[in-house]
């Protein structure tokens, strides 16, 4: 029997940090990985997707500078297959980093499907380069991932009712699609298929889209979806679907009880994930999902299962982890530490920053108004548009800035922005809800001008009371 220090099941952004982690603290580690080391995120999420989302901002720009700055450009055509070949030597490019990585941290990586036969030890199958039982002195760690969930009645076929990871390797764009789900998988494929040109359809059962974020940042991303051309139905619900030779046609029931029939070539079913445990064999380590597929661990602080030495990160983790992979790097972090007897603190998950990188793009860190109000704070909020700056003009996107805080100077509990770039502007806010700031404490430091990041400042500035564009 192969032995080491620590076993990671899974090479996904949650299991692959950890692996990196406990090597470099000095640990003996083998990574098992039945398909990439990357996983979803680098292979059929994060990476792919926002390569696409930024082929997308280049369209929507060409119609920019022609309709708002006179420059007389016009868009001959997209190549999907050269976007294709542009987005995957990206992320073959990252899938031979991590690799790199791992190899030269001393990771061992076993490639093959792993099954645990009992808490300290798993048995690898179908392995091109040797696999075989392995033991672990210290523990494993579970890192399967998610896949996307599906409906009853509504099974991918991969060509017309499709899941995000077979939008990837469509044979070309769609001229329609409709999207299930308006969580952030499905808003930014509906934008992105938007940008390329489609008629796009976005139906959500919940009252609005990103329906976890605040309501204004929920009311935002529907209007700029709702201007450029993106019809999104709220409250509204798949009854069923018929696929066609050349699409589907689907009825969908609108917030109004109305019948309507909306055909298209393609159905994106972006209805959330689910998490992977097949073949994984929970019960002879002790272990068992709860309910819904997830490996729920007794100790949150250590992510640590009721079966000692028994780890958990990732997707296959529930809430409070978000399903995120910036979380799940975080989470690798903790367990690689912890199996090391290195001291380390818990993932602050409240501090946890969301995107969803549509056009506006959405970024949020910390509790929606109406969490905070539901936790008893007595909150303070100041709310700027993003174009009462003059950067957000020369965007003219729209766009806002909230946050919410105690009343009277209080902890910043929550910043949530909409608009172009608001990715990349989320950063200073999750420092600031982290490290418990208030806004006196933000009002203090100074923000460039002219750039977006300034409003962020500006509501700062405002809640402390020393507004300046802002009273
Ligand atoms: C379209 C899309 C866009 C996304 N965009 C973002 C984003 O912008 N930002 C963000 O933070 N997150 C994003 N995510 C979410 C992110 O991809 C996940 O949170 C992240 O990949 C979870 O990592 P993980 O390691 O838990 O699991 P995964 O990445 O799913 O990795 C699990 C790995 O385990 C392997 N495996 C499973 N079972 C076994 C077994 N028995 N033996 C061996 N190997 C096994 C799988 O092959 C897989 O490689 C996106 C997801 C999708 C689908």
């Amino acid at each position: 029997m192969n032995t080491a220090d620590v076993i990671v099941i899974g090479g996904g952004t949650g299991g692959y940090s950890t692996a990196l982690r406990a090597a470099a603290l000095g640990l003996d580690v083998v990574l098992v990985e039945r398909d990439k080391v990357g996983g979803t995120c680098l292979h059929r999420g994060c990476i792919p997707s926002k390569a696409m989302l930024h082929a997308a901002e280049l369209v929507d720009g060409i119609a920019e500078a022609r309709e708002r700055w006179g420059v007389k450009a016009t868009l001959d055509t997209v190549d999907w297959a050269a976007l294709v070949a542009t987005r995957d030597d990206i992320v073959a490019r990252n899938h031979r980093g991590v690799e790199a990585h791992l190899a030269h941290a001393g990771v061992r990586v076993v490639r093959g499907g792993a099954r645990l036969t009992g808490p300290r030890s798993v048995r690898v199958a179908g392995v091109p380069d040797g696999g075989g039982d392995f033991s672990a002195r210290r523990g494993i760690v579970l890192a399967t991932g998610s896949r996307p969930r599906t409906l009853p009645g509504l099974e991918p076929d991969g060509r017309r009712v499709v899941t995000s990871d077979d939008a990837l390797f469509a044979p070309g764009l769609p001229a329609s699609v409709l999207v299930l789900g308006g969580g952030a998988i499905g808003v930014e494929y509906a934008s992105f298929h938007r940008s390329m040109g489609a008629e796009v359809t976005l139906v959500e059962a919940a009252e609005r889209i990103v329906p976890l974020e605040d309501a204004d940042v929920g009311r935002h991303l529907t209007r700029g979806l709702k201007k450029r051309g993106v019809d999104v139905r709220t409250g509204a619900r798949l009854l069923d679907a018929e696929v066609l030779d050349d699409g589907v046609r689907a009825r969908v029931r609108t917030d109004r009880g109305e019948i309507r029939t909306v055909q298209a070539e393609r159905l994106l079913v972006a209805v959330g994930r689910v998490p992977v445990t097949d073949g994984l064999d929970l019960a002879a380590a002790g272990l068992a999902a709860d309910g819904r597929g997830f490996v729920v661990p007794a100790d949150w602080d250590r992510l640590e299962t009721a079966v000692p030495g028994v780890h958990v990160v990732g997707d296959l983790l529930p809430p409070p982890s978000p399903g995120l992979a910036h979380a799940s790097f975080a989470e690798g972090l903790l367990v690689a530490e912890t199996l090391a007897g290195v001291g380390t603190a818990p993932v602050d998950y409240a501090a946890v920053p969301r995107v969803t990188y549509s056009s506006p793009q959405t970024a949020a860190v910390g509790l929606t108004e109406a969490e905070a109000r539901a936790r008893g704070h007595d909150v303070a909020v100041d709310t700027m548009p993003l174009t009462a700056v003059a950067k957000g003009m020369v965007h003219g996107q729209g766009g806002m800035v909230k946050v919410v805080a105690e009343a009277g100077d209080g902890r910043v509990l929550g910043v949530h922005l909409v608009g172009p770039h608001v990715s990349e502007m989320i950063a200073e806010s999750q420092l600031i809800v982290g490290w418990d700031a208030q806004p006196s404490d933000v009002a203090r430091h100074v923000h460039p001008h002219p750039t977006l990041s300034e409003a962020v400042g500006e509501a700062f500035l405002t809640l402390a009371g020393r507004g300046l564009h802002q009273q």
